[in-house]
C-alpha cells in the first residue's frame, strides 16, 4: 500500500511536470494557465509523497521502568522494564544491602513531561 501510493504520488508529480512542460511549450494564451495547472498538480504529487513518508515514521514507545524492592529492608531500585515482568513477580537479583530476595513493586511508564519552567 505504501509503495503503491508513492508510485501514484510520483506519477501525479510527473504528470504535473508534463502539463507544465506542454504549457510552456504552447504559444497560445492558455500557456500560462497550463503552467499553473502543471505546477499545482506537481505540488500535489510531491505533497502526497512527503505526507506518506511522514506517516510511516513511528514514534518509539515511551520508556517503561520497573521498581524492585527488597523483601527484608526498604531498599528500592528502578531499572528498565523487561518483557514478561509484572507486579509482585519475584526477581532473580538479590538485595545488595542484605542479600534478601527482591520483588517487583511497580511498573511505570515514564512520560516526557512538557517543560513547565515558566519562572517569571
Ligand atoms: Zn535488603
Amino acid at each position: 500500500m505504501g509503495l503503491a501510493s508513492r508510485i501514484i504520488g510520483l506519477a501525479i508529480a510527473a504528470a504535473g511536470f508534463f502539463i507544465l512542460w506542454v504549457g510552456i511549450g504552447t504559444n497560445d494564451s492558455l500557456s500560462i494557465v497550463w503552467s499553473f495547472v502543471g505546477m499545482f498538480v506537481m505540488a500535489m504529487g510531491f505533497a502526497m509523497l512527503t505526507s506518506r513518508s511522514k506517516q510511516r515514521e513511528k514514534k518509539p514507545p515511551p520508556p517503561t521502568v520497573t521498581e524492585i524492592r527488597c523483601n527484608s529492608c526498604d531498599f528500592k531500585e528502578i531499572r528498565d522494564f523487561q518483557k514478561g515482568e509484572y507486579i509482585l513477580k519475584p526477581v532473580e537479583v538479590t538485595c545488595p544491602k542484605c542479600q534478601s530476595a527482591m520483588t517487583i513493586e511497580g511498573i511505570y511508564i515514564v512520560r516526557e513531561e512538557p517543560d513547565e519552567k515558566y519562572n517569571i
